[in-house]
């Protein structure tokens, strides 16, 4: 499954499940993706810097899901505060406006994971750390 970023005639933006960019087009031809705002059936993607596959059964999928969360790990670590185990206390912190509003990054369990989804907190979950590589010329001294 992939999630793309959507937006209706009004602008709102919501984000969807879908199996492929081709379902996504299929769906948005048949009428099928409405928003969930004023529920528009005018509905397109955009472009948008995340889109996160979710590793299934499928090995493709998996090596895909990897491949983006490397990429998007570097972004992760460049722009995401890192509040590691805390995350998913902080996100709903920040989700309720008790905490300052940032991008933050780190980890959480799958039970945390259904409290956010249940609290309406948007997150991205990118795959498994990779090994860290076997040469490392550039270390310090
Ligand atoms: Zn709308």
């Amino acid at each position: 499954m992939i999630v793309f970023d959507l937006q209706c005639d009004q602008e709102h933006s919501f984000e969807g499940w879908f199996e492929d960019l081709k379902d996504l087009q299929r769906q948005i031809k048949k009428g099928l993706v409405s928003c969930p705002v004023c529920g528009s059936a005018q509905v397109r993607r955009v472009p948008s810097s995340f889109g996160i596959a979710k590793a299934s059964s499928s090995i493709d999928q998996e090596k895909a899901a990897q491949l983006l969360g490397q990429s998007l790990k570097r972004y992760f670590v460049e722009n995401f505060e890192d509040v590691g185990p805390q995350f998913a206390k902080e996100a709903l912190k920040i989700h309720y406006g008790a905490s300052e509003a940032r991008n933050i990054r780190g980890v959480s369990t799958a039970e945390e994971e259904k409290v956010l989804k249940e609290e309406g907190v948007e997150f991205f979950k990118v795959g498994p750390e990779e090994p860290a590589p076997a040469d490392s010329g550039e270390e310090e001294d």
